[in-house]
């Protein structure tokens, strides 16, 4: 029987869900899986994953930014731009049957935002090859997806140190 690629899902308001997603696609890589990134929203080069598997796995593990950095530093118009030019390279990559593992890093935005219908991802997932599998991540992820999904895992947030005033550091939160 061919192996069935899974959706999974990383959602919730605690910290873990891009780390996590990075995780598996580090513990994909060095079982030799082909993998594909593509950051939505905040992806930025200086992040220290982007920066990790950019150097670490050249032709096996690839990244794609299709952020424009921080959303509140930016006007809505270039967020969704960029959003909707992701969009397209992630069908063109689910089609491509190119690789067996592909994260799609805050995805759930681009449908919380109303700037893809959650039918329309869905049904992309769908004509997915059937090995391939993907990881989702963002909070509030929609009631669709997670019925879709195979795997869904809420973080929880408990403590943050960000509720003390503490600003993301280098290392842990970039
Ligand atoms: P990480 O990238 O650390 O795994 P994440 O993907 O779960 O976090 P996002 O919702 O993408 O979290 O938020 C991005 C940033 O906000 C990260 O720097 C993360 O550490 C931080 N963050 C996550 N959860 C909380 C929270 N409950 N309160 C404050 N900041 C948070
Ligand atoms: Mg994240």
């Amino acid at each position: 029987m061919a192996i069935q690629g899974l959706v999974i899902i990383n959602t919730g308001h605690g910290k873990g869900k891009t780390t996590a997603a990075f995780g598996q696609a580090l513990r994909a890589a060095g079982q030799g899986l082909k993998v594909c990134i593509i950051q939505f929203i905040k992806g930025q080069a200086t992040t220290g994953e982007a920066l990790a598997f950019t150097s670490a796995f050249p032709g096996q593990v690839e990244l794609h930014l299709a952020g424009t950095g921080f959303t509140w530093q930016q006007d809505m118009e270039t967020v969704k731009a960029a959003a909707l030019a992701g969009w397209q390279l992630a069908r063109e990559k689910i089609l491509s049957d190119a690789y067996d593992l592909i994260v799609l890093d805050e995805l759930t935005y681009l449908i919380g935002f109303g700037l893809v219908p959650e039918e329309e991802v869905i049904t992309l997932f769908r004509a997915r090859p059937q090995r391939l599998h993907l990881v989702i991540t963002g909070r509030d992820a929609s009631q669709g997806l997670i019925e879709y999904a195979d795997l869904v895992t809420e973080m929880r947030a408990i403590k943050h140190p960000f509720q003390k005033g503490v600003k993301a550091r280098k290392g842990i939160e970039f």
